[in-house]
C-alpha cells in the first residue's frame, strides 16, 4: 500500500497543542519577508547591544528548528523522535568562526557526536560541514591548481588531520558520517577530500557518506563517475541526496564574476536530476547507499514506489529518508509509520551562534506558495480536528 502523507494525526502525535499553536504561529510571521528582514537585523542589533533577547528566541524560533545548545541538550530534546522510531542526526550549528581555534574546538565537538551516534541507536549517522572544520578559502584553493603558501599548507595539513580524525573515529565506532555540501567554488576541493576518504573507510560498509546537490547541472554525471570509481577501487558509495541551499548566492556570484551559471536552467530541471539520482542510486543498491534528504513528497513518494518496484525492504539500511527538526513532520512519521528508515538532522549550538542557520531556515520558509503554505495548513487541519474532538 502506498504510503500517505495525508495523516495529520500521525505526522502531529507528538505534539501537544501549544507546541502546535507556537509552530502556526511561527510559521505564519516567517511567511511574509518583510518580517524575516526586520527580525534578522532586529536579533543582529539586539545581540550587538548585548539586549536580553536569548530566552525570548529560544522560546520561539530556537526551539521550533534547534535541539538545544548542546549535545546532551538536543539529544535529550528530542527523545520524541526516538519515541516514534525517527533517528536524530546531531548537526552542529555554530557558522561563521574561522580562526584555528574555533576549527579545533568544532571538531571536538563533532567527535562529541561520533560518540554519541555509537553509543545510541537512535542516532544513526553523525555529520559535518566541511567550513566547519578548516578555511573555506583553503578548500577553495583545493579544488584549483593554485600553489599554497607555507603558512597555508600548514593550516590545510591541519585541516585534512581533522576530517581523517573525524573519519577514522567513525569508522572504528561504525558510524556513519555524512559531510554536507556547500558553496560550488569550495566544493571541488572538498568533492576530492571526501572521494579519498570514502576510498579509505568505505571498503567494507558506507561510513563517509558525500552530499551531491542536485540543483547543480552536473551532479548526476558526478554521482555516475562516483559509482565507476567506487566500483573501481572496490569501495561502497555513500550519498546525501539533495536539491542544494544556496541558489541565490550561486547564482549572484557567477552573474558578477561572469562565470557560468552552475545551477540547473529552473525548478523542473532539478527536480528532475533528483529523482533520476534516485532511480540510479536504487538500480546501483547493491553498491550505493542513500539517504534521501528532501521535504519534496513528490520525490519521497518516488523512493518507495521504486523500492517497491525493486523488491527493497522498507526498513532497508541502506536507504535513509531524511528531513531537518521543525520542517514537514509529515513527511517524517507518515514515513516511519509505514516502515521505512528515518532520521531528523537536529541543530544544535549556543543560541547567538546558531543564528545564520535560523536565519537560513526562516528564509528558506518565507514562501507562502511552498513549504510554509503547506505546513500552515496541515498545522490548521490538525488543530481543527483536535478541536472537534478527534483526539
Ligand atoms: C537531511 C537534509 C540534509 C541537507 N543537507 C544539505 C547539504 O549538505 N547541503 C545543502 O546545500 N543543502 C542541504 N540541505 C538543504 C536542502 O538543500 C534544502 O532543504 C532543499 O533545497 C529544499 O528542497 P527540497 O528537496 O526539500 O524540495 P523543494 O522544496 O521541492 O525544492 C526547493 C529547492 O529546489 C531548488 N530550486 C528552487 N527553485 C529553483 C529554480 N528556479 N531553479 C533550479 N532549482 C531550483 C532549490 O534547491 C530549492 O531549495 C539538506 C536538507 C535536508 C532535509
Amino acid at each position: 500500500m502506498e504510503v500517505s502523507f495525508d495523516n495529520t494525526e500521525k505526522a502531529f502525535a507528538s505534539k501537544d497543542d501549544n507546541t502546535l499553536k507556537r509552530a502556526y504561529l511561527l510559521f505564519r510571521l516567517v511567511s511574509r519577508p518583510w518580517m524575516v528582514s526586520l527580525g534578522k537585523h532586529l536579533t543582529q542589533f539586539a545581540f550587538a547591544l548585548h539586549l536580553p533577547v536569548k530566552g525570548l528566541i529560544k522560546k520561539t524560533i530556537f526551539a521550533q528548528f534547534v535541539g538545544g545548545e548542546t549535545a546532551q541538550e538536543a539529544d535529550t530534546n528530542t527523545d520524541d523522535l526516538a519515541d516514534y522510531g525517527i533517528g536524530t542526526i546531531l548537526d552542529y550549528s555554530v557558522e561563521g568562526q574561522d580562526d584555528e581555534a574555533s576549527y579545533v574546538a568544532g571538531t571536538a565537538e563533532i567527535l562529541k557526536t561520533v560518540e554519541i551516534s555509537a553509543e545510541s541507536e537512535g542516532v544513526p549517522f553523525c555529520v559535518f560541514k566541511p567550513s566547519g572544520i578548516g578555511p573555506f578559502g583553503l578548500w577553495l584553493k583545493a579544488g584549483t591548481d593554485m600553489e599554497l603558501g607555507w603558512q597555508e599548507s600548514e593550516q590545510w595539513m591541519a585541516t585534512l588531520a581533522r576530517v581523517e580524525q573525524i573519519c577514522s573515529r567513525a569508522h572504528e565506532l561504525g558510524t556513519p558520517v555524512l559531510i554536507d555540501a556547500e558553496e560550488s567554488w569550495m566544493q571541488d576541493g572538498a568533492d576530492r577530500v571526501v572521494e579519498q576518504f570514502m576510498a579509505r573507510f568505505n571498503k567494507e560498509r558506507p561510513i563517509v557518506f558525500h552530499t551531491l546537490q542536485m540543483y547543480r547541472h552536473d551532479r548526476l554525471d558526478y554521482l555516475k563517475r562516483l559509482l565507476v570509481l567506487a566500483q573501481g577501487s572496490g569501495f561502497k558509495l555513500g550519498v546525501k541526496l539533495v536539491r542544494g541551499a544556496y541558489m541565490e548566492k550561486e547564482r549572484e556570484r557567477a552573474e558578477e564574476r561572469g562565470y557560468p551559471d552552475p545551477i540547473q536552467p529552473d525548478k523542473e530541471a532539478t527536480d528532475r536530476d533528483f529523482d533520476d539520482a534516485l532511480r540510479f542510486c536504487i538500480e546501483h543498491i547493491d553498491t550505493i547507499s542513500i539517504v534521501c534528504g528532501t521535504h519534496n513528497e513528490e520525490s519521497s513518494m518516488l523512493l518507495t514506489q521504486l523500492m517497491e518496484q525493486n523488491g527493497i525492504a522498507k526498513d532497508d539500511p541502506r536507504i535513509y529518508f531524511a528531513q531537518l527538526y521543525g520542517m514537514s513532520d509529515h513527511i517524517s512519521y507518515n514515513l516511519v509509520d509505514a516502515g521505512y528508515n528515518v532520521a531528523k538532522y537536529v541543530p544544535y549550538g549556543p543560541v547567538k551562534e546558531v543564528m545564520p542557520y535560523l536565519i537560513r531556515r526562516a528564509q528558506e520558509n518565507t514562501s507562502a506558495a511552498g513549504q510554509t503554505g503547506r505546513e500552515l495548513g496541515l498545522i490548521k487541519k490538525e488543530l481543527k480536528r483536535r478541536k472537534a474532538g478527534g483526539r
